[in-house]
């Protein structure tokens, strides 16, 4: 059933003709006669669903199928959305909600993809062209007022299908030292969804960088996954993951097993994103929305946190919506202590798709037990995990006190008027201003010499805090370090350098 979730529109099939014995006629490798095209317009107007299939009956002995599609871009006056469109495609094994026949998608990056038993454009996956019903989906997610006029062109090239494709995935363990701090960047993009990169150019940028890890995280679908193999390493961990691009926002699953796909076809009103989540988390992996507070259209995070591992907090160079996310954070982990609930880790992200965009600005240093996608999935799930800028930043989070000391993600149990001493030790933030915030906001500031190295000590008890964070901003474009607890038209702090997780401080007996 096409319209599981969401608003979906099914048209009319299309039909091949070409019966199996022409196409052993006309052999492999030709052309003309080893071809059949049809082209599809048709007409979608403002308030479109959001998915549009359009079935293709697929004959026996096919051996590739290729799709152009192009849509009109009417002017429209500033602040009212144009016509955009997506596409991807679904096999003989249906269109049915997570179901098994999706076959690849290019969101609206590319205008044509081909599809054979040994390759496909990246975004899609290789593999048999089985005879069936194959639908060609057209995700049309901002239609203009005159409505869009598109245009589907479906070509079948007849033929012995050519070798399969083999898969090169990525090994789950690097060369690790022990149990250590690790640094990676959670949310990458390639040239297999929006991104101009290659997978090589994306592992070369995260050695580049300074990482002992990355998690590949196209768009909606897993056709990077076969190829990382030969880009990782020992020196370099690469974990296969998606960004799954809702209609109300992304998530990134991070830590998918090779080749699994996560479907994104439903908004949050359908109420089925808990589904995906748990399946997700039973496969081993992470739940994290992303840049909850993204401006672009489609962008903003509408499912809650309740089934969320993980929340995007720092999302590429820092910009006001991040401090809106770290405020969402910060508010939660309030609530987290008040009601003994889970508390949900922060975690920081490039999410750079091309250059200039810099791979590991931010990225996270994980505290796990070796260099392997359990382990590196492990520390980030416990909030074992701070978020730097890059690697020139350096620090160290802890706090004392009655005997004991807890580190970052970590819980301090002592008396509720023993004298707990929380210290930052940084290194690599010029001129930076580091800040304390407690369940009761910010309760220290202290800048940082011109070096950028310093510590900062700052004493409390388990009366006075819930849990203690840090936060390294560099200065603001001024020169000044900033002012906590002040209001102002602007804001009150540079952009961040460091975030660390908190750490939690409980009174013995509670
Ligand atoms: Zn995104
Ligand atoms: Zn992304």
């Amino acid at each position: 059933m096409a319209a599981a979730t969401g608003v979906a529109l099914t048209l009319a099939p299309i039909s091949f003709t070409r019966a199996r014995a022409d196409a052993a006629v006309t052999g492999a490798g030709t052309t003309g006669d080893g071809q059949e095209t049809r082209v599809v317009t048709g007409r979608l107007e403002t308030g479109a669903a959001d998915f549009v299939y359009i079935p293709v009956r697929v004959p026996a002995g096919v051996q590739r199928i290729a799709v152009e599609y192009s849509y009109d871009r009417p002017a429209v006056p500033a602040g009212t959305p144009g016509n955009s469109c997506d596409v991807g495609i679904f096999d003989e094994r249906g269109i049915e909600l997570d179901g098994k026949g999706f076959r690849g998608w290019s969101g609206g990056f590319r205008t044509s993809f081909e599809i054979s038993n040994g390759e496909a454009t990246p975004g899609y996956l290789p593999g048999p062209i089985k005879p069936g019903t194959w639908h060609v989906v057209l995700g049309p997610y901002q239609v203009a007022p005159q409505g869009m006029n598109y245009t589907v062109q479906i070509t079948l090239t007849y033929g012995p299908s050519g070798p399969a494709f083999t898969p090169d995935h990525p090994p789950k363990r690097a060369k690790g030292r022990g149990r250590a701090w690790y640094r990676g960047d959670g949310h990458l993009h390639t040239v297999h969804s929006d991104g101009r990169r290659t997978p090589a150019e994306v592992a070369a940028g995260a050695r580049a960088a300074g990482l002992d890890f990355m998690v590949s995280t196209d768009h909606n679908t897993s056709s990077s996954h076969g190829v990382w193999g030969q880009y990782a390493g020992e020196d370099l961990l690469i974990i296969t993951g998606e960004e799954i691009t809702t209609r109300n926002g992304h998530w990134l699953a991070l830590g998918l097993p090779a080749g699994e796909w996560i479907d994104w076809r439903y908004r949050s009103r359908d109420d089925v994103f808990g589904r995906f989540a748990r399946k997700v988390r039973g496969a081993g992996g992470l739940v994290v929305p992303a840049h909850p507070y993204c401006p672009y259209v489609a962008c903003q995070w509408k499912f809650g946190y309740d089934d969320a591992d993980l929340v995007e907090v720092w999302n590429g160079p820092w910009t006001y919506d991040d401090e809106s996310a770290v405020d969402t954070w910060d508010a939660m982990l309030g609530e987290a202590v008040r009601k003994g609930r889970r508390w949900i880790p922060a975690m920081g992200n490039s999410d750079a798709h091309s250059e200039p965009q810099v791979i590991g600005l931010p990225h996270n240093v994980v505290y796990a037990d070796d260099l392997t996608t359990e382990a590196v999935m492990g520390g980030l799930r416990a909030g074992r995990s701070w978020i730097a800028e890059s690697r020139t930043v350096q620090l160290a989070f802890t706090a004392g006190g009655d005997g004991r000391r807890a580190d970052i993600g970590g819980t301090l149990t002592a008396p509720a008027d023993a004298p707990i001493d929380v210290r930052l030790d940084v290194q690599g933030v010029p001129g930076g201003t580091v800040r304390f915030v407690t369940d009761e906001g910010q309760m220290h500031q202290e800048s940082l010499p011109a070096s950028g190295s310093g510590s900062v000590v700052w004493r409390t008890t388990t009366s006075l805090a819930a849990y203690v964070r840090a936060e390294v901003r560099h200065p603001m474009a001024d020169g000044s370090p900033g002012k906590g607890n002040t209001m102002g038209p602007n804001l009150m702090w540079g952009p961040m350098a460091a975030l660390t997780n908190p750490i939690f401080l409980r009174r013995s007996g509670s």
